[in-house]
């Protein structure tokens, strides 16, 4: 029993969420030390949305809205963590919502594609193939979703697809807390904050911008400087500790 009061409450009954959902399949012990270099980057912001994180927000609800064929990627931690916030991203942007697992089995898939319908998520399903041009399972997806995508979000991506996806023409979201990893610098562009965070700025962006916002944020994508941003409120966190 984790107590309320406990400074570390919010983190704690996360660790709790992961470690119950690593027992019952849905997250992979992989996905926990993942989580982990999460939480360590997460420290380092400041565990809150910065200024450059809520301009990627807008940007990528903007992204979404103007994309022909966008897909929210879903793998077993944003599964654990952020289920009914991908159901109310879904709704509204309109986007497919697909399951892309590293450490793919059947069983895994079906659970975790279980687990995002009892939160209301319409999830893409049916037979996936090999499709994606990577050696390792994430290769498998669908042909009518991922595939033809031309707007992909992918929540705590690894960087080997991030850059397949990016090499196949489409438009990569990346949110991860590392704006060091590969997935951060490869994508189009990268959202530097917690998923649990990201995902309702994203959805209620979405009922915000305006056709003119929307064309104006999808022709100005800087992704670098964003990264700069992030690199430079945690540097300033860090200097202000040495005072
Ligand atoms: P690469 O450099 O290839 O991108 P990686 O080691 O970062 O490699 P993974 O271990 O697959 O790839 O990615 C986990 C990433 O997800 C880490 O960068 C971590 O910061 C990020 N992450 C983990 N949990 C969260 C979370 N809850 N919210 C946002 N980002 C998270
Ligand atoms: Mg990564």
């Amino acid at each position: 029993m984790i107590p309320e009061d406990h400074p570390r409450y919010r983190s704690l009954i996360t660790r709790e969420r992961l470690a119950e959902c690593a027992r019952s399949g849905i997250v992979s012990w992989e996905g926990l030390t993942a989580h982990g270099r999460g939480e360590a980057f997460d420290y380092l912001i400041g565990e809150k949305t910065t200024g450059s994180a809520l301009q990627a927000e807008r940007t990528a609800a903007a992204l979404l809205l103007a994309a022909h064929h966008p897909v929210i990627s879903v793998n077993g931690n944003t599964a654990a963590l952020a289920a009914p916030e991908i159901a109310a991203l879904q709704k509204a942007s309109g986007a497919i919502v697909e399951v892309n697992l590293f450490h793919r089995t059947e069983e895994r898939v079906r659970q975790i594609e279980e687990l995002l319908r009892e939160a209301g998520c319409d999830v893409f399903s049916g037979t996936a193939e090999r499709l994606l041009p990577l050696s390792h399972d994430r290769a498998w997806c669908r042909r009518e979703g991922m595939y033809s995508a031309d707007v992909v979000l992918v929540p705590l991506e690894d960087g080997d697809r991030c850059e397949a996806l990016v090499q196949m023409g489409k438009t990569v979201i990346a949110i991860d807390l590392n704006p060091l990893s590969r997935t951060a610098r490869s994508a189009t562009l990268t959202i530097v904050d917690e998923l649990t965070r990201a995902l309702p700025q994203i959805t209620k962006a979405c009922t915000e911008v305006s056709p003119d916002e929307c064309r104006q944020l999808t022709g100005s994508v800087d992704n670098h400087y964003l990264l700069s941003e992030a690199i430079r409120e945690i540097t300033l966190r860090l200097s202000h500790a040495m005072d």
